[in-house]
């Protein structure tokens, strides 16, 4: 929020970029960073950033301060102080126990195995049957706490993407909020965190398409206004396996800031002029903020390296 003769307003476009601590960034995390960024710039909005370290069991020690160092490095300024969800428990429990008191959640005591044995396969794993969503059979007690999803079929428009749409009852089923492991749920944490941050824009992965109907369920729960959303293409290999630490990405280093910029500039379209390639970092981000254009992206899923990995892959 900004102020202005003391009344406090938001601005009309505040995006950002929430990368998880689970490793280096890559250059599949940079096309996010990247797309979300001058997005933001060139709508003369903010651009949060938001470290997603919500699941210690999968946060790499040193990565988050690895990714603070390489994306200042590249040049990215960021509105605001940094947000880490490891330190807003507090905020995520509250909302949690507002949808349990409106009787949206219930305890769950099912094990997975006991799931997988009579659930069919949805979009993201098995769809939870709905064993306890009448209450729990007597002598067991709940593990984890799912949101009803009831039978509302779901239909988000996306920018890049077209019209989303779920059926969340047969796709997803009642989805874990708060966890066996007592841990938040990413689907509650990223939601409640869009909204506290008034998050008006949202430029991810299409890697997170599949969740946007859940997020959008939980917002109208909530009662939060459902930011605008737009899915890049993910970056995959010759093998249509998405970027990550597991298909061997190359972590970026800041050393090579410029010409990893040009790359991401040229996966996603821009199309930036050869001579580019030669020029300081300030110059390469002079050309992205004036030529930036998310429309070249429209209808992709997938964007692939350029022939030989472009230095992309390990
Ligand atoms: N933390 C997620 C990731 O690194 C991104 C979540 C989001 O942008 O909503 O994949």
């Amino acid at each position: 929020m900004s102020k202005e003769s003391g009344v406090l307003t938001s601005p009309a476009y505040r995006g950002r970029f929430a990368p998880s601590p689970t490793g280096d960034l890559h250059m599949g995390s940079l096309l996010a960073a990247v797309a979300s960024y001058l997005q933001a710039r060139r709508a003369g909005g903010e651009w949060l950033l938001r470290i997603e370290d919500l699941d210690p069991p999968r946060t790499v020690p040193g990565a988050t301060d690895r990714i603070l160092r390489v994306l200042d490095g590249y040049g990215f300024e960021w509105d605001g102080e940094v947000c880490h969800q490891s330190r807003r428990t507090e905020l995520y429990m509250a909302a949690i126990e507002r949808l349990r008191a409106d009787g949206w959640l219930y305890g769950c005591a099912c094990t997975r195995k006991e799931i997988a044995q009579i659930a069919h396969a949805g979009i993201d794993g098995p769809v939870y049957p709905g064993t306890c969503r009448a209450g729990l059979a007597p002598g067991r007690e709940a593990r984890a706490w799912r949101v009803r999803v009831g039978d509302r079929g779901m239909a988000v428009p996306d920018a890049l993407q077209g019209w989303l749409r779920q059926d969340l009852a047969r796709e997803v089923g009642d989805f874990v909020l708060l966890r066996a492991d007592g841990l938040v749920a990413y689907q509650l944490a990223v939601v409640v965190d869009d909204a506290a941050q008034g998050i008006t824009d949202v430029v991810r992965g299409a890697d997170l398409l599949d969740s946007t109907p859940r997020q959008c369920h939980l917002q109208q729960l909530l009662g939060y206004a459902t930011p605008a959303y737009a899915h890049i293409p993910v970056l995959v290999n010759e093998r249509g396996e998405k970027l990550s630490k597991q298909t061997l990405a190359h972590p970026l280093v800041v050393g090579d800031a410029a010409g990893a910029l040009v790359t991401a500039l040229s996966l996603l379209r821009q199309s930036p002029p050869p001579a580019l390639r030669q020029a300081k970092l300030a110059e390469v981000w002079g050309w992205a903020e004036a030529h930036w254009c998310m429309d070249a992206l429209i209808g992709l899923r997938q964007l692939y390296p350029p022939e030989g990995g472009g230095g992309v892959f390990g």
